[in-house]
């Protein structure tokens, strides 16, 4: 059996991350539009039926931006710690919110979602990982930190989504004000490139068979800096740098070390997303305030 990943969209514009085997699936926030989410999903030939829930990592924007409207589209639970909520100022049915601790898994069908907290600017901030069919995926975004809970949970996986922020040189000679380089470099903010490579150097489990680098800042990074620094480390772990304008392919991840691609949304791009922007996407930044999400 096998788990079926992708990113439907990695940054501070959005971010949504999908897991899910042949019956059921959740989503890992829900940060673009839901009609976005319903196009990428479409393309990929993901039905939206098939999510049985949408989990919340922490309350900002580029995290929650689509989920009321899904959630009251498809009637879809989602999983938010009450601070998290109460701080993300989103008008769910309370019907359908339920909250989530570190050390209860939640089971839909043969997938469990298990959480775990993280160092983040934000009030609760948590990461998961998803299992199912004894395959564990990770979703690392949003790390200020490799604590020893990312540590203990990226080593156990057979697919992450990891976090490779910035470029630290782009980023202290870059046009960020001081505070807010400080900010993003500090224990609450980001991973760089070379703290997330070290984390995937040091931790990763022998049958880790994808890393998809996630969550790059449009500013102070670059997806061929990112590609290139992993791909050269990579030490049989197959690389692709999620893009903040478009979906990935989906990825089939097995336990015997084997991943395979079941769709892919537009020509074959060998694992490295173009990252250009499309005309009908902007970056979504432009205030301070969304730099840090
Ligand atoms: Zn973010
Ligand atoms: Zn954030």
């Amino acid at each position: 059996m096998s788990l079926y990943i992708t990113s439907l969209n990695s940054g501070s514009n959005g971010n949504c991350y999908y897991i899910g085997n042949e019956h059921e699936a959740v989503l890992i926030d829900a940060g673009i539009s839901c009609r976005e989410t319903e196009r990428r999903m479409r393309r990929l030939g993901l039905p939206m039926q098939k999510i049985r829930a949408i989990f919340i990592t922490h309350e900002h924007t580029d995290h929650t931006r689509g989920t009321e409207y899904i959630s009251r589209k498809y009637h879809l639970p989602v999983f938010i710690t009450a601070k998290t909520h109460r701080h993300s100022r989103m008008k769910l049915d309370p019907a359908l919110v339920n909250s989530f601790s570190s050390d209860t898994p939640v089971h839909f069908g043969g997938l469990s979602v298990n959480a775990f907290p993280k160092r983040h600017d934000a009030t609760e901030p948590h990461s998961f990982t998803v299992s199912g069919d004894g395959i564990t995926v990770g979703i690392f975004t949003d790390i200020g930190t490799a604590c020893e809970h990312v540590i203990h949970n990226l080593s156990r996986c057979h697919a992450a989504f990891l976090e490779s922020n910035y470029d630290e040189m782009m980023l202290e000679t870059g046009s960020y004000p001081v505070y807010l380089k400080r900010r993003i470099r500090g224990d609450d903010g980001h991973l760089s490139n070379m703290q997330a490579l070290e984390l995937f150097t040091t931790y990763r489990p022998p049958f880790m068979s994808l890393l998809v680098l996630s969550h790059l800042s449009a500013q102070n990074n670059h997806p061929e800096i990112v590609y290139d620094l992993f791909s050269k480390n990579a030490n049989g772990t197959r690389i692709v740098v999620a893009s903040r304008y478009e979906e990935t392919e989906v990825f089939c991840i097995e336990e015997n070390n084997v991943i395979s691609q079941k769709h892919q949304p537009r020509g074959n791009n060998k694992g490295r997303a173009t990252n250009l922007p499309s005309p009908t996407s902007g970056n979504g930044s432009g205030q301070v305030s969304l730099f840090l999400e």
